[in-house]
C-alpha cells in the first residue's frame, strides 16, 4: 500500500462531484476499452482495468465515496486502521422517553415503556459491490460494517470490572419518584422518572473504562455474506440478528446490506434477460455465418442464418441470470447490429459495384415497398 496510488476521479477521467449516472457511463467506456479479454498479453491494459474497478468499487459506494472525499484513499484502504474518529455513540433506537408526569392524572393511560424492558437493537446498513459475473452467479463477501455490541469487559452492565451498579438512592430501585401537590383541587400526586438513574433502578459508582457505562461498545465487524444468484442492482440483503446488539437483553436488529452490481463491458441487464449486441460483417449476414458468443457459461457457437437482417433479434432460451427464487433463469438475447466497412481498396469497390448490378432491385423487398409507401403518399 506504500505504493502513491492515482485519484480515483482521474482514473475514471471525471470531476468531483461527478453523478452516479456519469460513475458508470465512465466506467463501462474504461473497462470495455481496457477489458484483458479485448486486450490479450497487455499488462498495461491489464493494470488500468484492475485500476478503473479499484476506483467504481468505491465511487459507486456512496458509504465509501463519502469517505474518499474526506479522507482520501486512507480513508477507503483497509489496511488503515478503522478507528471512529468521532468516538460518538449515536445510539439510536436507545429512545429513552423521559418523563411523562401526565400518566397519573390520567389514570395511568398512556403509561410510558418500562426503560428497564427488553428492546430490540436497531438495524446496521452497509453496502458492497459486486461484478456482474458474481451477481449472476452468486457469492460470498466479506462486509464491514460499525456494529454496537455488548460490552465484553464489563458483560454490558456499565460496571467497572469487580464492581456492579448499585441501588438507586433516589428511588429505591423503583425507577419512578412521586411528588405530592396541594392544589385547589385537593392533593395530586405526581410520578416521574427518577433524574438519578433515568428510570433505570440502578446507578453505576465507577463506569466501566471500555464502554464509559454506557454497556455497549461500536466495533468495526466483517461479516460474511452469502449474496445469492439472481441479486440485481440496488437490492438490499438482511441478515438477522446481525445489527446492533439488544437493550435489557432484547434481541439483536438486523444488518442491511444493499449490494451494487458494476456493469458489465458487453452484457446489459434486463430483469432476469442479458442483452448482448454484436456487430457482424455484410457478408456474414447476408451469407450466415457461424459465431462465438460469450455467455454465463463460457463461450458458445451460434448459427447466424442466411438474411439476417440489421436489429434481427436472437434469443439464447436459459442463458441469462438465475431467478432469485427458484431454479429458473432468463434468456441471452442477441442483437445484431452490421458493420460496414469504410475503407474499401479500388479492387473491392470495383467487385462491390459488379455485385450490386448482378443483385438487382429485386432483392430488397423492403427497399422497394418503402419507395412504393413513398410515391403512393406523395403522388395524390
Ligand atoms: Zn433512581
Ligand atoms: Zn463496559
Amino acid at each position: 500500500m506504500a505504493k502513491s496510488k492515482r485519484d480515483y476521479y482521474e482514473v475514471l477521467g471525471l470531476q468531483r462531484g461527478a453523478s452516479e449516472e456519469e460513475i458508470k457511463k465512465a466506467y463501462r467506456r474504461l473497462a470495455k476499452k481496457y477489458h484483458p479479454d479485448l486486450n490479450p498479453g497487455d499488462k498495461e491494459a491489464e493494470a488500468r482495468f484492475k485500476e478503473v474497478n479499484e476506483a467504481y468499487e468505491v465511487l459507486s459506494d456512496s458509504q465509501k465515496r463519502a469517505r474518499y472525499d474526506q479522507f482520501g484513499h486512507a480513508g477507503v484502504d483497509p489496511n488503515f486502521g478503522g478507528g471512529d474518529p468521532g468516538g460518538g455513540f449515536g445510539f439510536d433506537g436507545f429512545d429513552f422517553d423521559l418523563g411523562d408526569i401526565f400518566s397519573t392524572f390520567f389514570g395511568g393511560a398512556g403509561r410510558r415503556a418500562n426503560p428497564n424492558a427488553p428492546r430490540r437493537g436497531s438495524n446496521v446498513v452497509s453496502s458492497v459491490a459486486i461484478s456482474f459475473e458474481e451477481a449472476a452467479r452468486g457469492c460470498k463477501k466479506q462486509v464491514s460494517a460499525e456494529v454496537i455490541s455488548t460490552c465484553g469487559e464489563c458483560g454490558g452492565s456499565g460496571a467497572a470490572k469487580g464492581t456492579y451498579p448499585k441501588t438507586c438512592p433516589g428511588c429505591h430501585g423503583t425507577g419512578q419518584q412521586r411528588r405530592q401537590q396541594r392544589t385547589p383541587f385537593g392533593v395530586i400526586q405526581t410520578q416521574t422518572t427518577c433524574p438519578q438513574c433515568r428510570g433505570a433502578g440502578t446507578v453505576i459508582e465507577t463506569p466501566c473504562g471500555i464502554c464509559r457505562g454506557t454497556g455497549h461498545v461500536r466495533t468495526a465487524k466483517t461479516i460474511g455474506v452469502n449474496i445469492p444468484a439472481g441479486i440485481d442492482d440496488g437490492q438490499v440483503i438482511t441478515i438477522r440478528g446481525k445489527g446492533n446488539s439488544g437493550i435489557n437483553g432484547g434481541p439483536p436488529g438486523d444488518l442491511q446490506v444493499s449490494v451494487t452490481v458494476r456493469p458489465h463491458p458487453v452484457f446489459e441487464r434486463d430483469g432476469y434477460d442479458i442483452w448482448y449486441e454484436m456487430p457482424i460483417t455484410f457478408a456474414q449476414a447476408a451469407l450466415g455465418a457461424e459465431i462465438e458468443v460469450p455467455t454465463l457459461d463460457g463461450k458458445m457457437t451460434y448459427t447466424i442464418k442466411e438474411g439476417t437482417q440489421p436489429g434481427d433479434i436472437f434469443r439464447l432460451k436459459g442463458k441469462g441470470i438465475p431467478h432469485l427464487n427458484g431454479n429458473r433463469r432468463g434468456d441471452q438475447i442477441l442483437k445484431v447490429t452490421i458493420e460496414v466497412p469504410q475503407k474499401l481498396s479500388a479492387e473491392q469497390k470495383k467487385l462491390l459495384r459488379q455485385f450490386e448490378e448482378a443483385c438487382g432491385e429485386g432483392n430488397y423487398p423492403r427497399r422497394r415497398s418503402f419507395f412504393k409507401r413513398v410515391k403512393d403518399a406523395f403522388s395524390s
